[in-house]
């Protein structure tokens, strides 16, 4: 196919989550809306997270519910009423990793402080869970363990059910150049079957760290945006399920989030504190210490025969004025062009609602035409690391 011409309300450019909820919130509101992807969806954040759907609780260790705390609180109700299928999109059919996840501190009396802090500042608050129910390998540390209404999801499944919703609307190919004449947007885009030239009121440069290249291609400027790096830990084999948080103080020590991995077992996803010193460590010192720090805080947790790696994971988000965290979604206007970033998964329905609004319905949606090449879905990053070690157990004996 040659050069084609094409007239939208909006387009999106990057199939993250942010991407992928804001194209069906779009396309809830009648707007005809398409969205490019470069790569894979979800290939930067989305497929790295840990898929917790946070209501708060991390946030409100300290004893008060702070502002991240409460842009977070209506979150996983408004998740579970997507899970249940009752408001869209409909994600009756995204795989869970559980429906909770676990408090548990490393015993010492400032965790404690930490642990009553979240039960007084959360709203839908954590609660001691059963002795019966209580996952295997919390039986044995020392003090309570609480059960927060948490979900966590599996990335990958929510990024394969929001691509088979959409895949009417979403296509793969690379921005070539971005212009702007009065009060539309133009974009070329090069695909594997010609080049598309789309004319649109609305463009949203929803691509996490990519927003910084496309924004300096539409002549806008530098600063808008920032990163924080991380380095997560995984550790494959036969490892029991477990989704929560070890508290340390009034702070997140060790998220760990479990995927079923079909070749190698459980995998565990090992973020929180553990993947902030990981930021500026090697992946061996990463691995050594994220290591003892699970031996600590699960001490009945066999390590024998585990295998470990890294990943560098960095969180592309609105700029702050301190570099830290921002609170709540970031969207910066310049005319017809949007850039924006959820700063969690969890809040990217909030995010979804303000984009769609920005867009106005004046074009029959119509689907892309079938030869152009569709994205597909990211790889998780247990399926994507070639190195894995157990080298680390000389330092655990
Ligand atoms: P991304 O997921 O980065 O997606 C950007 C997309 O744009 C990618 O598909 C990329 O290929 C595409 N792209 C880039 N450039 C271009 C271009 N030029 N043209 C076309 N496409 C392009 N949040 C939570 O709420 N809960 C958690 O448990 C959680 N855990 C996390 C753990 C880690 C390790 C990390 C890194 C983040 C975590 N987050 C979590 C945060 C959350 O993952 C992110 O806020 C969210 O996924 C960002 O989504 P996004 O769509 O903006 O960006």
């Amino acid at each position: 196919m040659a050069n084609q011409s094409f007239h939208l309300d909006a387009v999106i450019v990057g199939g993250g989550i942010a991407g992928l909820l804001a194209l069906d919130a779009l396309h809830q509101r009648g707007c005809h809306a398409w969205l490019i992807e470069r790569d894979s969806l979800g290939s930067g954040q989305t497929i790295q997270s840990q898929g917790i759907i946070h209501g708060g609780l991390k946030y409100a260790l300290g004893g008060a519910a702070n502002a991240a705390a409460k842009a977070v609180s209506e979150m996983p109700e408004r998740w579970r009423s997507m899970f249940r299928g009752e408001t869209t999109p409909n994600l009756s059919g995204v795989a869970m990793r559980s429906e909770a996840c676990a408090l548990w501190s490393t015993g010492s009396a400032t965790s404690m402080i930490g642990l009553l802090g979240a039960k007084l500042a959360i709203r839908s608050g954590p609660a001691a869970w059963p002795t019966e129910t209580l996952p295997e390998p919390l039986t044995h540390v020392r003090g309570r363990v609480l059960r927060v209404t948490e979900p966590v999801l599996e990335p990958e499944s929510l990024l394969a059910v929001l691509a088979m919703l959409h895949a009417d609307r979403i296509v793969r190919g690379e921005t070539q150049s971005i212009r702007v004449k009065g009060a539309t947007a133009m974009i070329d885009v090069q695909t594997s079957r010609g080049s598309m030239n789309i004319t649109c009121g609305k463009l949203m440069l929803l691509a996490g760290r990519g927003n910084q290249q496309l924004r300096a291609m539409a002549g806008l400027p530098a600063g808008a945006m920032q990163e924080r790096s991380l380095r997560m830990t995984l550790a494959r084999g036969d490892l029991p399920v477990l989704n929560g948080h070890c508290v340390k103080g009034v702070k997140p020590w060790l998220t760990i989030t479990t995927a079923c991995d079909h070749t190698n077992g459980t995998v565990w996803q090992i973020g929180g504190e553990a993947a902030e010193w990981g930021a500026t460590a090697t992946s061996h010192d990463t691995i050594n210490r994220a290591a003892s720090a699970v031996a600590a805080a699960l001490p009945n947790v066999s390590l024998k025969n585990i295998e470990w790696a890294t990943y560098k994971a960095p969180r592309s988000e609105r700029s702050s004025i301190d570099g830290g965290r921002p609170d709540t979604p970031g969207i910066v206007d310049d005319g017809p062009i949007c850039a924006a970033w959820p700063t969690k998964l969890a809040l990217a329905p909030i995010l979804a609602d303000k984009l769609a609004e920005r867009a106005a319905p004046a074009h029959a949606p119509e689907p892309i035409p079938q030869a152009y090449e569709r994205p597909p879905v990211a790889t998780p990053p247990w399926r994507e690391v070639t190195q894995w070690t157990n080298a680390h157990l000389d330092t655990l004996d």
